[in-house]
């Protein structure tokens, strides 16, 4: 099979180590990792896609690359020192850089949002710098709460010890800005009013779904996803497919969802290079509640849900927070 990637960034965003890297900029140089090493058959293209038809992409500065099969996977952006909106690389270690340095200047930090990357982003400042005041805010009435309630629990007690803050079942009422590191002072829905040196907006995912604007039927699920049909199409075309974040394939924005799609994708669309009907195809099953989780809170700590267990420090510590999966990464793009 003949691949072609279409990628506007140099570098791929191993988002899971960008929340330490806050904390640690030098964790970048193995974050953010070239493409150069990717492919061993098939070729990368630097490039904007600007749209997708039946028969392939068309760029932003209009060259058509042709495909009999298109994959749309143009993810999801999210706060500025996570992940580029735009593939701007550079940009994105000056982001980090100024959020790293907002950082180290403040002495009460308060993080909006307790999803995977505010919890795990309040652990690693807790772990790194006890001495600053970290505030956590939830707006469920207690952590993860699609999963079972014993890792929730299990993460608030660790944060606790750790000297943060948890609130729960609070929204705030305004939210600063996700691009430039701020401070002032937040009100919650419960009443209370945050001060604070930094804020960190950490609200989930925006999926980026304008290439997908000129496909035929296309529709988006109530999060922004891209709806898809049980074969991860977004549209009446046969041959384009979607996933990962921009797909509401019926998994989490995340990793772990991907990891389920990309086998059952690799599988069908070799089977159909093979001659293979789509109705002779198993359609594709998301997690459910099955979906495993990881959740450290700095490189010592954490707890996780896998199977039908919530598991504690060692296994967190061991699976994840000690490498962030770091090694893993590279080695599968290719650098030594
Ligand atoms: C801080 C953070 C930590 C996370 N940690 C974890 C974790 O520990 N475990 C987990 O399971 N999940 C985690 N996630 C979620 C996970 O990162 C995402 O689910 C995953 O990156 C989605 O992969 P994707 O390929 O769908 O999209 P993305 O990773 O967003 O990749 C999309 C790619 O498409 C490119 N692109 C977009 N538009 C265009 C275009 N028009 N033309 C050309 N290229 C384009 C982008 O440059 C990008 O490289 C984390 C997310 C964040 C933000």
């Amino acid at each position: 099979m003949d691949v072609t990637l279409i990628e506007r960034a140099s570098h791929f965003t191993h988002a899971p180590a960008m929340i330490r890297a806050m904390v640690d900029p030098a964790l970048l140089d193995r974050a953010l990792i070239p493409y150069d090493g990717l492919l061993k058959r098939g070729r990368v293209i630097r490039g904007e896609a600007a749209s997708i038809d039946g028969t392939g992409v068309t760029l932003a500065d209009g060259t058509q690359i042709a495909g009999d099969t298109i994959v749309l996977a143009t993810g999801s952006s999210n706060s500025a020192p996570f992940k580029s909106a735009t593939g701007d690389i550079e940009g994105l270690r000056a982001d980090n850089a100024h959020w790293n340095a907002a950082l180290r200047d403040a002495s009460r930090v308060l993080i909006i949002g307790a999803g995977a990357v505010g919890t795990e982003l309040a652990g690693e400042i807790a772990h790194a710098h006890p001495e600053k005041k970290v505030t956590l805010v939830a707006s469920d009435p207690a952590l993860f709460p699609g999963f079972p309630a014993k890792l929730g629990a299990s993460l608030a007690a660790k944060l606790a010890a750790m000297g943060v803050e948890v609130i729960t079942g609070a929204r705030a009422q305004t939210l600063p800005g996700r691009d430039r590191p701020k401070g002032g002072t937040v009100a919650l829905s419960n009443g209370r009013e945050i001060e604070a040196d930094l804020i960190v907006p950490a609200v989930g995912s925006r999926a980026q779904t304008s290439v997908a604007d000129a496909l035929p039927d296309v529709d988006r699920a109530a999060d922004g996803r891209i709806k898809v049909d049980g074969y991860l199409r977004p549209s009446t075309l046969p041959n384009v497919f979607a996933a990962g974040d921009v797909a509401a394939a019926g998994d989490a924005m995340t990793i772990v969802g991907i990891s389920r799609q990309k086998p059952w994708l690799e599988k069908t669309l070799k089977s159909l290079a093979a001659g293979k009907r789509l109705e002779e195809i198993k359609p594709y099953a998301p997690w459910g509640e099955k979906a495993p989780i990881l959740v450290p809170l700095g490189p010592k700590r954490g707890s996780s849900f896998m199977m039908v267990a919530t598991l504690g420090d060692w296994v967190t510590r061991m699976m994840k927070g000690r490498d962030l999966f770091l090694t893993k990464y590279n080695k599968l793009l290719g650098r030594a």
